[in-house]
């Protein structure tokens, strides 16, 4: 069946998760008012929001009534023409075939339903491309910056997910991300992508000729929750905005210096901190002064930008955020960085105020989720797919030892999310691989197996209490195509999924 199939109601409360206290929202300031607002992006994104998050809403929704018609007479036709019109697919047989004996495994289906939804999302994004566009003009555009690759690294939190496509607003297929709890990104896997970066440029230009004179420009995105700053901030950081503020930027410094001391020649990169108010996805950011020095305390707000801009029109966007950028500077005593960075960081807040609307405009002003509610965790390397807010808990992992401690995080917040409530935790793994290297698809799929075994060990009682489920996948990115299933423990003897 094809993707776009997929049920799309828009996403309600009552999927059984926790429901939240009222809190005191900022005045509703109607969308479309705002002069440098991007209307007809944040059409596109609220369809494409309600559309996905609203399949994966509807799964619990759905089970709810299966389970209800488990005794009547002919219960598979029934629930098969239940999915079908609640979730847009049928259900394996072989987890519908024995309900009458043993009773119906709402957890494992649970979990399938979970997996189909999202095989199903990631299909439609590689194939039809929802969120694409955009991608030369923003190469061209970094370069006349004096950049030639973002390389941004958010907190592995779900709340950051759709950072690149909503936050940014910038377009996914240049921007290369890594997600690591709290930010805390690797340092010798970033200097390793850095010198691949650079032999790229010397021996296929791509992404632009090394004889340019352009650089690297590494961003770090740490978050807090201004409504509930002692719990729903950065969970690796213990809810302290200035501590994860502080990590994120020594772990950038150290990056830097890393290249400086590695590589001579006057090599090195720029470095970017930003801060994310998950609330309501405002950022701020803490622009370097001209010797690439970031200073915690200081930084530029989008949300006093979106108010100081509400009467600007008739003028270049660009150019007035940059003077205001400069400006704000200047009022903090501090020194204004190269005029590239400057209209850099000045895209970066024009998006973002698109995106304040948004959430004022879709989501009155602050998420209904503040907490966590993501659906699933994802784990491995890949997920380009994933753009979207509070989806996937994402941990970025070649081999389970070297991300443990974001493992870890991941399955203590679905103990509070699934697992409590008696629900399995879904856990996608999954590698990329470059089908132009012989044996790269091979290695991929012995990876997500080596992948798997080890979850399984470290997440034993998990597993003996089939509180744990695992999708397998594998994609190969040069072929640039849907990823392939390669297993998927929530069907009866771990069967091919198709
Ligand atoms: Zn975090």
């Amino acid at each position: 069946m094809p993707a776009d199939n997929i049920a799309a109601p828009a996403p309600t409360s009552g999927t059984g998760r926790k429901t939240e206290m009222p809190l005191v929202r900022p005045p509703a300031v109607r969308g479309g008012e705002h002069p440098f607002v991007c209307s007809s992006d944040n059409n596109r994104l609220i369809a494409y929001e309600h559309r996905v998050k609203g399949a994966f809403h509807a799964i619990e929704p759905c089970l709810r009534d299966i389970s209800a018609l488990r005794h009547d007479a002919d219960f598979v036709n029934k629930a098969q023409r239940l999915v079908r019109e609640q979730l847009g697919f049928e259900l394996p047989e072989a987890l519908l075939d024995d309900s009458w004996i043993e009773g119906l495994d709402i957890g494992r289906l649970h979990s399938w339903c979970t997996f189909e939804t999202y095989r199903r999302m990631s299909e439609d994004f590689y194939v039809k491309g929802p969120l694409a566009g955009g991608e030369d003009a923003f190469q061209a555009f970094i370069e006349e910056c004096g950049f030639h690759l973002i390389d941004v690294t958010p907190c592995a939190d779900g709340r950051l997910a759709h950072v690149i496509s909503y936050v940014l607003r910038l377009p996914y297929g240049p921007v290369r991300r890594r997600s690591y709890a709290g930010a805390l990104f690797d340092v010798e896997d970033s200097l390793e992508k850095w010198v691949k970066t650079e032999l790229q440029r010397h021996h296929e230009l791509t992404p632009n000729a090394a004889d340019q004179p352009t650089r690297y420009l590494k961003v770090a995105v740490y978050h807090f929750s201004t409504a509930r700053p002692d719990q729903e901030g950065c969970a690796a950081h213990g809810n302290d905005t200035a501590k994860a503020a502080a990590a994120a930027r020594e772990r950038l410094n150290a990056f830097r210096e890393g290249v400086e001391n590695t590589y001579c020649c006057g090599a090195s990169i720029d470095l970017l901190l930003i801060g994310l108010d998950t609330d309501n996805d405002s950022i701020r950011v803490h622009l370097p002064d001209a010797e690439g020095r970031m200073d915690i305390e200081h930084s530029i707000s989008a949300s006093e930008l979106f108010e100081a801009s509400l009467q600007a029109r008739g003028c270049e966007p660009l150019e007035w955020i940059a003077e205001y950028v400069r400006g704000e500077q200047q009022r903090g005593g501090r020194s204004v960085p190269a005029d590239g960075m400057v209209r850099f960081v000045s895209r970066l807040l024009l998006g973002n105020l698109s995106q304040i609307d948004y959430v004022r405009r879709f989501h009155n002003g602050m998420y209904g989720d503040l907490g966590h509610q993501e659906s699933f965790i994802g784990t491995g390397i890949g997920f380009e797919e994933i753009q979207l807010r509070n989806l996937t808990y994402f941990a970025y992992l070649k081999t389970v030892e070297e991300g443990a401690a974001d493992l870890d995080v991941g399955i203590r917040i679905f103990s509070g999310l699934n697992v409590a409530r008696g629900l399995p935790v879904p856990v996608v793994i999954r590698f990329d691989y470059h089908g132009s290297v012989p044996g790269a698809r091979e290695r991929a799929e012995e990876r997500c197996r080596r992948l798997d075994r080890a979850l399984r060990e470290r997440f034993a009682s998990l597993v003996a209490d089939c509180k744990l489920h695992t999708l397998l996948m594998v994609r190969d990115v040069v072929a640039d195509s849907a990823a392939d299933t390669i297993e998927c423990s929530a069907l009866p003897q771990r069967a091919e999924m198709h």
